[in-house]
């Protein structure tokens, strides 16, 4: 692939020669590269991996200027630094970013931005292709087994993602009866590399699982055992890039305010990152449901996790959000001055169910976590500010809360339509660990 994305002219070209570190956020002493990292996943004593210094971005301007591909080839580049060529990250952006980002003016100064149009329909494309991508030039000739649990939209994500990719198997658990059908259409219909496990239990007993096969050293040596994990840092950089790719389709000069639909945080994280390398952003609002650790961490100081309650937003059921250690580490280590730029709200079911009416009133469909990040900005929107708000799954993924809401029928777009009449390929299996390893050796 010819290189003619302005290596020198945006100071990538240093970054041939640098090495990125990667710090153990629990256990600073573990420092690794960006393969290491993607390699390893998650560090010694659960630590989460992040940048041990940022190097900001110069020529902003020019930057915005290019396509979506070769821009987010030169971000990405002074994040992992040399742990790739030029060439090898450009190849994987390419391939992992193949499907298109809308940003839809809403009403006034609002705007959605779109980020389902990937395979699997939510945001999770981005973080699960590009890991794939990595992993796949990482791994050298190793045979890779990729164990996942999910409770809907990642492990759609992942198994599109490693799909018929050589020389890896993947295998994903969730649990029976508590994916809606079509989430299940999604990623059990696939067959080859892809083998889906319904556990007769919830997902915890699905995330138990995995964690025990990891603790087996006679699995994970002999499959070549790899999670795909959401804390993967692999996953967390790539969603830095449309952040930018907002900037870029928004009027030149625009600062706009983002607000982010959040479980995880992990893409609350990426804005943040995004920012501290040079994107050009006011404020971010990170929208929560009824699951509200971290606005009520912001507006006391007190990290006060309360038990899980299930919302309609249901890939943000999280009250511990994996990824907070990193937003405090762009504070601490990074010197992001947070308390101007994050603030974060709570938003209810019922404000979350008039939001998607109210949306729909002035002709924009949204799936229940972009409306409640529609919600959370709305309000807060001062005079003379461009508001963007993360639309992360696409809203025919949430058809019968929709129904629901609207009181009338949602068409289902070609990529469900696809799958709908397709035979679940699924195994259901017991909660139980040597049920599981028997299926794994076979
Ligand atoms: C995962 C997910 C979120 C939450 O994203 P985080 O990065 O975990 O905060 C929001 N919306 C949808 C549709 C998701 O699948």
């Amino acid at each position: 692939m010819p290189m003619d994305f302005g290596v020198e002219e945006f100071g990538a070209g240093k970054t041939k020669t640098v090495s990125m570190q990667f710090i153990n956020i629990a256990h600073p002493e573990q420092i690794v590269n960006f393969s290491q990292a993607t390699l390893i996943g998650l560090g010694k004593g659960q630590g989460l991996f992040f940048p041990q210094k940022l190097a900001p971005l110069d020529n902003i301007r020019g930057l915005l200027e290019m396509d979506f591909i070769h821009r987010s080839s030169v971000i990405l580049q002074t994040l992992v630094g040399d742990a790739m060529t030029p060439g090898q990250l450009q190849g994987c952006v390419a391939r992992a970013f193949d499907f298109p980002i809308e940003l839809r003016p809403v009403s006034g100064q609002v705007f959605a931005l779109e980020l389902f149009h990937g395979p699997s329909l939510a945001f999770k494309d981005f973080g699960a292709r590009f890991m794939a991508q990595c992993l796949a030039t990482f791994r050298k000739n190793q045979h890779t087994t990729i164990l996942t649990a999910t409770s809907g939209d990642t492990g759609a994500a992942v198994a599109k993602a490693f799909y018929r990719q050589p020389g890896v198997d993947v295998v994903v658990l969730y649990p029976h009866g508590k994916v809606t059908p079509l989430q299940e259409k999604l990623f059990c219909t696939l067959g080859e590399n892809i083998r889906t496990i319904a556990i007769e239990d919830d997902f915890d007993a699905c995330q138990r699982l995995v964690k025990q096969s990891f603790d087996d050293p006679f699995l994970v040596s002999s499959l070549g055992l790899n999670s795909a994990n959401s804390i993967n840092v692999a996953r967390l950089l790539a969603q830095v890039c449309y952040y930018f790719e907002a900037l870029a389709r928004l009027p030149a000069g625009t600062r706009p305010v983002f607000s982010v639909p959040s479980g995880n945080f992990g893409n609350v994280t990426a804005g943040l990152l995004a920012t501290a390398i040079g994107l050009p952003m006011k404020r971010m609002i990170a929208a929560t449901n009824r699951n509200d650790t971290v606005p009520r961490f912001l507006s006391s100081g007190k990290w006060e996790p309360r038990t899980t309650v299930s919302t309609l937003t249901n890939a943000m059921d999280i009250s511990l959000p994996n990824n907070f250690p990193r937003v405090l580490e762009l504070e601490r280590r990074h010197g992001l001055p947070l308390k101007e730029l994050l603030t974060s709200f709570s938003v209810s079911d019922a404000a979350t169910m008039d939001a998607i009416r109210t949306l729909d009133a002035s002709g924009y469909v949204a799936d229940p976590h972009s409306a409640l990040a529609w919600n959370g900005l709305t309000d807060r929107l001062e005079e003379q500010e461009t508001g963007v708000f993360l639309c992360t799954a696409h809203p025919a993924k949430f058809v019968s809360t929709l129904e629901t809401a609207l009181n009338r029928s949602v068409p289902l777009p070609a990529e469900l339509e696809e799958v709908v009449d397709k035979q679940v390929l699924s195994t259901r299996m017991p909660s139980d660990f040597t049920q599981l390893k028997r299926f794994l050796l076979a």
